[in-house]
């Protein structure tokens, strides 16, 4: 099937007044436009050159930025009218840029959520050695994400697991020595890295997926464990108790399963540090003592002998849906092979009665990113010769309430998943102009760092690793359920280093937004943008994409990392 981009002809007005707005480079800019009737006009001209193309791409992501971060668009909820327009109107644009669809003859995948409330503040109650009911809120959450209710552990044995890790590439089990079957598990949180600053273990200051909650709860459940109690310590968490307690307490959003989620621990939850310490004592032993065996090598689960946990957890279930958007360009030779290019489409929507702007515009975060892979849609549609791989742009729902979208993509993907060759993410992208850096959240975790670090040289730019590793993020955006699944998944940023302001100028506009409008109704488009350093982003991830598209390399994880086996395990399916 060939690819045209019909639509884009009916919008150069959109184009010709972006363009005059903006520039520097005057003449020598080439709207994407005319490249793309070049192409279509004869095969002899020249390929597009990055840098010329430059403010086209800007012009580009300001068009689409507008619309979908505009009042009109109700902040982009999943599962409201504005939620729906974003659908409309990404399954137009893709259409447009000449990327078919992507799921079958759909553009959609269907993403079923429940939403479960408490109905009642749950109980959790230790007796025995520790007779205590921590208090729900301020010194404990506990919740459960099975969809049935009520869901109650009763005088469960209580066992300390270190940091809960079972990490086979490491020789660390946590749950060696224990059977949690039918227990509640209490651990701490992050890793032993972290703890000890040692980066010889689970990479040091960094955080690693073994760190966090999320993994925590999971391993928990393989183990067989009925209750998870985390203890919370604002270093290692990353944040304060408070977050815990206002993320956990309000309706908790998932993945609609047929199980019920009941492969899941049946009850889930935090403690805090001082609760721990007095659960510790109560059990003749000491927090810090422990907490320090923990960290080292070979440590061993240890039962709170005498201490017994029951917890009651009442909820109602509320079903709702959404979509993800998934348009492809299919591969020549190797279509089962694809490169997945990801956005978030979902923003925090707005509140009806609220006084003031009650609109979360989510104009960088992310109606920026989901510019951007209309733009990549429209350069890779746009080459002399189709990819011999297929291209995929994966517009995901519900990122904001828990990488939904995208994990319901990774458990039931439309392309092979042994055989995605990588997956590029992209959320809130750079709106204050050229920069010299490009920062990658996750630093030192696949080959695709090699392949950004030469494209990024030919744009006279440097990689740099994220500033703070301790702090996860690479494991909250929408490429970590790529990277759980084992697909080498690169996700990073525009610096700060600023081309024309230098780079103190650049951590001021970085700071600003997140202290002013990062998740809040102040992050709204501004055509005054200079999105050229976006545009320069975009042309990386490009330049990325279509040399892996046209490759029969896979690249690989970086020895050590955390996914690398779940990827080996499918290695025969890479030929
Ligand atoms: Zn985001």
């Amino acid at each position: 099937m060939k690819f045209r981009p019909p639509g884009l002809l009916v919008l150069p007005l959109g184009f010709a007044i972006a363009l005059a707005g903006c520039g520097d480079s005057g003449t020598e800019s080439a709207p994407v436009m005319d490249m793309m009737m070049d192409t279509a006009a004869e095969s002899t001209a020249a390929a597009p050159e990055p840098v010329e193309s430059r403010e086209a791409i800007a012009a580009v992501l300001h068009q689409h930025t507008a619309v979908m971060a505009s009042d009109e668009f109700e902040g982009r909820a999943p599962a409201t009218r504005g939620g729906q327009l974003t659908i409309d109107y990404l399954v137009e644009q893709f259409s447009a840029a000449g990327a078919g669809p992507g799921n079958g003859d759909s553009y959609l995948q269907q993403v079923d959520v429940v939403e479960i409330t408490a109905t009642i503040d749950p109980m959790l109650r230790f007796s025995g050695a520790f007779d205590a009911s921590p208090a729900y809120k301020s010194e404990m959450v506990i919740g459960s994400r099975h969809h049935e209710s009520p869901v109650s552990v009763a005088d469960s044995e209580v066992v300390f697991v270190g940091y809960g890790i079972v990490a086979p590439e490491r020789g660390w089990n946590d749950y060696a020595d224990v059977d949690a079957a039918g227990k509640t598990v209490v651990m701490l949180v992050n890793d032993p890295g972290y703890a000890t600053q040692n980066p010889e273990l689970f990479n040091g200051n960094a955080m690693t997926w073994y760190g966090r909650w999320m993994y925590k709860f999971d391993e928990a459940a393989r183990q067989g464990a009925a209750g998870v109690l985390i203890v919370h310590e604002t270093g290692p968490a990353g944040y304060g108790w408070d977050v815990v307690e206002n993320s956990w307490t309000g309706p908790q959003i998932t993945l609609a399963a047929e199980n019920g989620n009941s492969h899941l621990a049946p009850v889930e939850g935090w403690i805090t540090l001082e609760t721990a310490q007095a659960l510790f004592a109560a059990a003749g032993m000491d927090y810090a003592e422990m907490k320090a065996a923990a960290a080292e090598p070979g440590f061993s689960a240890v039962a709170l002998d005498g201490v017994r946990a029951s917890m009651n957890v009442e909820t109602s279930v509320r079903g709702s849906s959404s979509q993800n958007v998934i348009a492809a360009i299919p591969g020549s030779a190797r279509p089962d092979e694809t490169i997945i290019y990801t956005a978030h489409w979902d923003h925090l929507g707005m509140v009806a009665d609220m006084e003031g702007d009650n609109i979360w515009n989510g104009a960088v975060d992310n109606a920026t990113g989901t510019a951007a892979l209309i733009a990549l849609a429209q350069l890779h549609a746009t080459q002399p010769a189709p990819p011999q791989r297929s291209v995929v742009f994966l517009a995901v729902t519900a990122e904001e309430s828990g990488l939904l979208g995208s994990q319901r993509y990774a458990e039931n993907p439309v392309y092979p998943i042994e055989t995605t060759v990588a997956n590029i993410n992209m959320d809130g992208l750079n709106t204050w102009g050229r920069v010299r850096d490009i920062v990658v959240i996750g630093h030192g975790s696949s080959e695709l760092e090699d392949y950004l670090a030469e494209v990024a040289a030919a744009q006279d730019r440097v990689i740099v690793p994220e500033p703070t590793p301790e702090r996860g993020f690479y494991y909250r955006s929408d490429h970590f359920n790529f990277a759980r699944a084992g697909v080498p998944a690169l996700y990073a940023e525009g610096g700060t280093d600023s081309r024309d302001n230098g780079n103190d100028w650049g951590v001021e506009q970085s700071e600003d937004y997140v202290a002013n409008r990062y998740h809040a109704p102040g992050d709204e488009y501004d055509p005054n943008w200079d999105l050229t350093g976006a545009a320069e982003d975009v042309l990386l991830y490009f330049e990325i994409g279509n040399r892996l598209a046209n490759e029969s390399t896979w690249p690989q994880w970086y020895e050590g990392n955390e996914f690398k086996q779940s990827r080996d395990a499918s290695a025969a399916a890479r030929r």
